[in-house]
């Protein structure tokens, strides 16, 4: 029986999160009433439970939150522990399923057992409701199972009248007092319940813009909120009755009954309106949730100078300190704190205002931390000297809050180390690695456009258009911002010299992001709104265009661009582990960083290497923890000094011979950059993997570039056209690339083997240990991949001949296409190890090319086709049912097989969490978000229960 509810009520759920789909709400209907008959036997007995009360006897607890929402979960809970919280109930989530399953309507028990908890309310109270010598009057408040903060509706001092408003002000003697709650209750009912809200036509909201000429005819706009007279306020609720029966066409309710329903009902209808529902979307909160409505006895901040509201945080959650942190207004009720109509004080300030409650509100601070073991945000009213709570939650922090918090409250015994290592989000945790603008400048700069958060951090800088300008304008000292439409790897050294790298187009796993993250550059990338001109040198945006040398700045952690120069300053971890500071060494924030990389160490099974194609990086990534190299790809190799020349010397070859005599020139090259990697590794592993990108990348493609090139190596000009036009390709992407190349020119091949192997010896002879591990891409068959080991164990045969030494090292494939994936158990009886490419996994599995689909992901995700980028997070159910036949095959034939991502999704913190649930051994991603990337991992070791 109660499986068959629990399923009935599923499904009226999953329905009702369609409104707009006709069959789905039949379904639900039926599914419904089947429920609704199963209670109605059930009734005979006992009857759903529809309404849980929290005050003197309290039915839920603070594990209810999917039930009873966050908010009512929370009151039952802090009720539980003692705190002073007014009485009231809460009407569960199942009530909102069950409203919009069935046209809107309730459950038939409910009404009665809404009776029944106001019923209790006056019993704590000693009030009525409606009652004519002490009324009861109410709020009535939203709560969801996460919170939605100011996304659906609250009505305060539900239960007034003509009549109650003269018992208010009679029983407290103080009838300004109960006016201005009328007139509260009022303004507000008719703008949540009865609509009455600002038309596209007007500046201002109606209920203000009656308030406004009352304040002018009357005090020529010179008096406050608070100093209105008795006569005022009456005058008030007179003409906004008068605004409600003209705009809504109906008298505003007098009797409290038909106010409470109401109101409940329009807080089950802001869970369907517009900010609700985007809010929902950004955060991946599903729509059968549905929201709680709590019902409650007001308590009044209003009642003078003894009284006031607030909200609080247990500690400062933006930067972690342990104070008392909030603010609060006196005589208020606390919708003001939040409209900002008046300026809040700090709550310290409460301290002098009134000592008791100041005291009081201490004590509530220690206990709920006590309790909830976790910092929590809070709202409380003073009523004449007297503190109550209304609210509390987890509060929402920054990453260098959420550090701090963690290390402090292991230290405190609140938590242990694992509960520590969890509260730091890792997806936040970049913030504390970027560096940082200096928060009164930003605030004072514009806006200008908006692109993709591809590259965390801030970056102020001189634009330049082209990588060659760049370059030369960074080696003058001058701060540099890329701008480009997209970058290739020509575009390298640019990129290298800038602070930070800005595109028209891309995504973020384009060229630019990635290149951006590796080398830790700031970077916005698919500003779509920026106009380049190339041949002008020109950019123009939101009506203003920017010439080479103007300054511009980004904010990679957003994705805003903002005009002008806006000051930075690194940030403290960076500064102590990359710049070797000894001063940022000793801060607290370096110390506590440390202590968590040491945490997630120890708890996660996986391991971390990095994506580095240079000494440099793999020596930032080893800072960071990362315990070998996943990626390096050897062809941004090719771009630095005249490396460029020999690699367009090799393309343009006619011959076999004439290739392997320009291969030969950039052999020492690559020997001397991997021998550095080596070193710099200490003994840890390298993936390296062999030439990927269409050869075409490498030729210069304007004509004046083409001139130059034929000059410097002697050829005709007409000959490298010829080459380029041939090398042309309509989806290159799909074309001559990957293990292709190594399989059409065996040279380039032997020639990279050549150089790992002569570098490998080189090194070991140093007495360092070294394990490369050569990695061939973009292999779909067998065949392939055999084709190129045969030429590296062929080399590293006559190395070690020729060098007298023993070399291990290892032969593997990157899986990144669907055929790959699927064959992967012939795959593995080549292959010793498999590195996930989830990039071109995930291009070639859906079918969208990496680099073009910034024109319609975005409509993709707000149309929730895809929940998220796929490109930064695995698609789990397409792409990652790939990866996961590709584990089991791949393992089936070789058992020991070393399994690794090197695709962006390695450093993605919900990526890696579906990687420890296919058991990868290791992720590898870009140096800068190693740290991110150890945490996320030590997060899904926890979380998944592994044990490592
Ligand atoms: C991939 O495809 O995921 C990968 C790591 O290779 P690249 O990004 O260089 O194509
Ligand atoms: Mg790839």
């Amino acid at each position: 029986m109660a499986k068959t509810l629990a399923r009935t009520r599923e499904a009226a759920r999953n329905a009702a999160a369609k409104p707009g789909v006709a069959r789905a709400a039949k379904v639900a209907a039926v599914a419904v009433a089947a429920a609704a008959a199963a209670r109605g036997v059930q009734k005979a007995v006992k009857g759903p439970k529809y309404v849980y009360l929290f005050g003197r006897k309290t039915d839920g607890n603070g594990s209810m939150k999917a039930l009873l929402g966050g908010k009512g979960a929370n009151l039952a809970e802090m009720c539980r522990i003692g705190l002073p919280v007014p009485p009231g109930f809460t009407i569960t989530t199942e009530v909102c399923t069950y409203y919009y399953a069935n046209k809107r309507t309730y459950p038939p028990a409910l009404r009665a057992q809404i009776e029944a908890g106001i019923a209790s309310i006056e019993q704590q109270t000693g009030k009525k409701f409606g009652d004519l010598t002490n009324p009861l009057l109410v709020s009535v408040r939203s709560g969801a199972r996460d919170s939605m903060p100011g996304m659906m509706d609250t009505i305060l001092n539900l239960g007034l009248n003509e009549r109650t408003v003269e018992a208010l002000a009679a029983k407290t003697n103080n009838p300004r007092f109960a006016w201005d709650c009328y007139r509260r209750f009022v303004q507000m009912y008719g703008d949540v319940v009865l609509g009455v809200q600002k038309r596209a036509d007007e500046d201002h909201e109606p209920f203000e813009t009656v308030i406004h000429s009352l304040k002018h005819e009357r005090y020529h706009d010179d008096v406050e909120d608070t100093k209105l007279s008795v006569d005022d306020l009456k005058e008030l609720v007179a003409r906004f009755k008068a605004l409600v029966r003209e705009r809504a066409g109906r008298e505003f309710p007098d009797s409290p009954w038909d106010q409470l329903m109401g109101a409940v009902g329009a807080v089950f209808g802001s869970w369907m309106n517009d900010r609700a529902i985007v809010y929902r979307r950004k955060y991946n909160i599903p729509s059968e949730w549905g929201t709680a409505v709590n019902v409650q006895a007001m308590v009044y901040g209003n009642t003078g100078d003894r009284s006031g509201s607030g909200v609080a945080f247990t500690r400062n959650p933006a930067n972690g300190a342990k104070e008392f942190y909030g603010e609060f207004l006196i005589n208020a009720q606390g919708e003001d704190v939040v409209a900002g109509v008046r300026t809040p004080e700090p709550v310290a300030q409460l301290k002098e205002h009134m000592p008791k409650a100041y005291r009081e509100l201490e004590r509530i601070r220690q206990t709920l931390e006590k309790h909830f073991k976790d910092v929590q945000d809070f709202e409380f009213t003073i009523e004449d000297d007297v503190v109550y709570m209304l609210q509390t939650r987890n509060g929402k922090r920054t990453a260098m809050a959420a550090l701090k918090f963690s290390m402090d409250m292991y230290k405190e015994k609140l938590i242990d180390w694992k509960t520590a290592v969890m509260r730091n989000p890792a997806d936040q945790l970049e913030q504390l690695l970027a560096p940082v603008f200096d928060a009164k400048e930003v605030a004072a700069a514009q806006v200008i456009a908006t692109g993709l958060p591809a590259g965390p951090g801030a970056a102020s800088g001189r634009i330049y258009l082209n990588a060659e300008r760049a370059v030369v304008a960074a080696d003058k000292g001058e701060k540099v911002l890329l701008v480009r439409i997209e970058t290739s790897p020509e575009d390298l050294r640019g990129m290298i010299a800038a602070e930070g790298i800005l595109t028209a187009r891309g995504g973020v796993s384009s060229h630019a992001a990635l290149v951006a993250r590796q080398m830790g550059k700031v970077c916005v990338a698919g500003a779509g709104a920026l106009q380049i001109d190339y041949n002008a040198r020109t950019v123009t945006v939101s009506g203003r265009t920017f010439t080479e040398g103007d300054w511009m700045s980004i904010d990679g952690t957003a994705g805003n661009v903002y005009a002008g120069q806006v000051k930075t300053a690194p940030s403290e971890i960076v500064a102590a582990l990359i710049n070797n500071d000894d001063a940022a060494k000793k801060t607290e924030k370096v110390r506590h960083f440390q202590q968590l990389m040491k945490w997630c160490s120890e708890a996660s099974r996986m391991s971390v290497r990095t994506n580095a194609d240079t000494p440099e990086q793999t020596v930032n990534a080893i800072a960071f923890g990362a315990v070998g190299i996943g990626l390096c790809r050897t062809e941004h190799m090719f771009f630095e000094g005249d490396r460029i020349d020999a690699m367009r010397e090799m393309i343009l070859a006619d011959d076999e011979g004439t290739r392997k005599a320009a291969l030969a020139k950039l052999l020492p090259y690559q020997r001397e950059d991997f021998a550095g990697i080596f070193r710099a590794l200490k003994g840890y592993p390298a993936t390296i993997r062999f030439l990927d990108p269409p050869l075409h990348e490498f030729l210069p493609h304007t004509s004046q570039q083409q001139e130059e090139l034929a000059a410097k190596i002697g050829v005709p000009a007409s000959r490298i056209q010829q080459r380029v036009a041939q090398l042309h390709e309509f989806n290159p992407m799909l074309g001559f690339r990957g293990c292709r190349l190594g399989i059409g020119y065996p040279e380039i091949s032997a020639m990279q083997a050549r150089a790992v192997f002569e570098a490998a010896a080189q090194v070991q002879k140093e007495g360092i240990k070294v394990r490369p591990e050569i990695m061939i891409p973009l292999v779909g068959f067998k065949k392939e991949l055999d084709l190129q080991i045969e030429v590296v164990h062929q080399v590293a045969r006559e190395v070690q001949a020729e060098q007298k030494v023993k070399l291990n090292y290892l032969v593997g494939t990157m899986i990144e296409i669907p055929r790959g994936a699927l064959t992967a158990d012939e795959i593995a009886q080549s292959a010793e190890f498999f590195s996930f490419g989830t990039n071109d996994l995930t291009q070639t599995a859906l079918g969208m090319s990496r680099d073009d689909s910034g024109s319609f992901l975005p409509q993709y995700e707000e149309l929730e086709i895809v929940r998220k980028n796929p490109f930064a997070t695995i698609d789990a159910d397409g792409v990652g049912q790939l990866v996961a036949i590709a584990v089991t095959k791949g393992r089936k034939t070789r058992p020991d097989i070393k399994l690794g991502i090197c695709g962006e999704h390695g450093g993605d913190p919900s990526s890696i969490h579906f990687f420890e649930t296919v058991g990868l051994d290791y992720v590898s991603c870009s140096p800068f978000r190693v740290p991110v990337a150890r945490l996320a991992a030590a997060q899904a070791s926890l979380k998944l229960g592994v044990k490592h």
